[in-house]
């Protein structure tokens, strides 16, 4: 019997799609992933068509390891589909579960990408097992793939509309068969998904705006929640299986996993972290001599603040661009030795000063711990750490990585303590009210299950999950 329990296999990654009759899409496609690369770092794939064949290319590492020119060269193609993949659980880092998955079915080609989890993951499996289904993966998404295919006798948009009646949890999805593009977003529209025009009859899919920016699409607006939108040569069309009135879009984009110059759901990335740094100005007024950010994370919000608070912003902290997220790092030995690597400060900054440093989250403290200790080494007078999110107390099973429920120090200590654990002179975080202010303007529903253990879409059938939130 399949049993994935805790096993995070398919987090915070990007998608992209495109149907550009006419043009070969390889390259739009390797330039769309390689804007959305601060989704996954870990693998990445591209599958394209010239209209009766699937042919794809993937494999672990980043964008521009992973395709040469002349990998990109033997994918010929007017349509395709591509994907970077982030997760930790260092089981699932292997080749066959990078994406996109490519299958073949009563009808032909399929290939898959997906940015999300699911929460019945392993009971779609056993059942899919049960009838005699094939698995090549470890990963949730090939059960997306599998429940389509189950449904074989219908038309593609019928199969996925039934798949979607037992897809449990947060997907957006790019497929495509050997001529058609589609793009499906979980009812509850957990992870973005946009859409955008490309030149005079081509179409465009995305997790991130700043990825149609990259080849120069035009935004035409996000997918709805529950929406499957199809591409082929009759143009775009869509179809809607459920209504939810409430959306639960995820608010770790908004504060952690997106790039600033997207816009996701109509709010402006930069502009809903610029707004949660000045409500933490608000909230947490410091007498300091400049304000700092822990870069790119905390920036945006540390620039909120100085704009509220009236303090200067300066950069106090350099960072090597060439190395990946510090998380990728498995044990703890190396997490810290990448937190030197990554960030270090700069003397000329902070000699002398009283210190605000801005922080989008603390997840284990490592980066934090660290980098207060680095500072006063640096000269730092005073060092007060501002994060500009609630305490991340609860796992995420919807898709994003925030380390197992044992590691969150939030879940184990209270502000006091991780302000001690941390060795800073104050802490201070945003408040619940404090971060809806900043993006509640835009009408969306977000989901705030990491922040308050609210989780709008349940969580996994399973007792360890369970036990892990008592
Ligand atoms: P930690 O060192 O474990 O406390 O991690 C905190 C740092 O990791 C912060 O600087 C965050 O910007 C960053 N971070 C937060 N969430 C994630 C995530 N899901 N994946 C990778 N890095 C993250």
């Amino acid at each position: 019997m399949f049993d994935d329990r805790l096993e995070k296999v398919n987090d915070e990654c990007g998608v992209f799609g495109i149907y550009a009759p006419g043009r070969s899409v390889a390259e739009l496609i390797y330039l769309g992933l390689f804007s959305l690369q601060h989704r996954g770092q870990e693998g990445c794939g591209i599958a394209v068509s010239e209209g009766n064949f699937i042919n794809h290319y993937k494999n672990l590492g980043m964008v521009t390891d992973v395709f040469t020119q002349h990998t990109l060269g033997t994918l010929e193609g007017y349509l395709g589909i591509g994907h970077v993949r982030y997760s930790t659980s260092g089981q699932s880092k292997t080749q066959q579960n990078t994406q996109p998955i490519v299958a073949r079915y009563q009808h032909g080609q399929i290939a898959l990408a997906h940015n999300g989890s699911l929460t019945n993951a392993a009971e779609l499996r056993n059942h899919l097992m049960e009838r005699g289904s094939l698995f090549h993966t470890t990963i949730d998404s090939e059960q997306i793939v599998g429940l389509i295919a189950s449904h074989g006798q219908d038309d593609m948009e019928q199969a996925m509309l039934k798949a979607m009646i037992d897809l449990k949890g947060s997907y957006s999805l790019v497929i495509m068969t050997e001529n058609k593009l589609y793009a499906v977003r979980d009812p509850y529209g957990n992870r973005p998904l946009c859409l955008g025009k490309f030149g005079e009859n081509g179409y465009v899919v995305a997790s991130e705006s700043c990825a149609l920016d990259a080849i120069g699409a035009t935004f035409l607006r996000d997918v709805e929640p529950g929406e499957i939108v199809t591409i082929d040569e009759d143009g775009l069309h869509s179809t809607k299986l459920f209504n939810h009135a409430q959306n639960a879009l995820c608010i770790f984009e908004f504060i952690y996993i997106a790039r600033p110059d997207s816009n996701i759901d109509g709010i402006n990335v930069n502009k809903a972290r610029r707004l949660m740094g000045r409500e933490l100005a608000k909230e947490a007024p410091l007498d300091v001599d400049v304000v700092i950010s822990v870069p790119d994370s905390g920036t945006t919000a540390a620039i909120g603040y100085a704009e509220e608070s009236g303090i200067p912003f300066t950069q106090g902290i350099l960072k090597n661009r060439y190395t990946g997220r510090s998380f990728i790092q498995p044990t703890q030995e190396m997490r810290e030795q990448m937190v030197k690597l990554k960030l270090n400060p700069i003397r000329d900054a902070l000699e002398g000063k009283r210190i605000a440093v801005v922080d989008d989250s603390i997840v284990r403290g490592t980066t934090s711990r660290k980098l207060v200790k680095l500072l006063r080494e640096y000269g730092a007078k005073e060092v007060h750490m501002l994060i500009s999110a609630p305490p991340v107390k609860y796992p995420c099973f919807y898709g994003v990585d925030t380390g197992n429920p044992e590691e969150l120090i939030a879940s184990k200590m209270d502000v006091e303590q991780i302000c001690e654990y941390i060795g800073a002179d104050s802490l201070h975080y945003l408040s619940m009210e404090g971060i809806l202010k900043a993006v509640e303007w835009s009408g969306c529903g977000f989901c705030t299950a990491c922040l308050n253990g609210a989780y709008p879409m349940g969580i996994p059938n399973y007792n360890n999950v369970k036990e892990a939130l008592e």
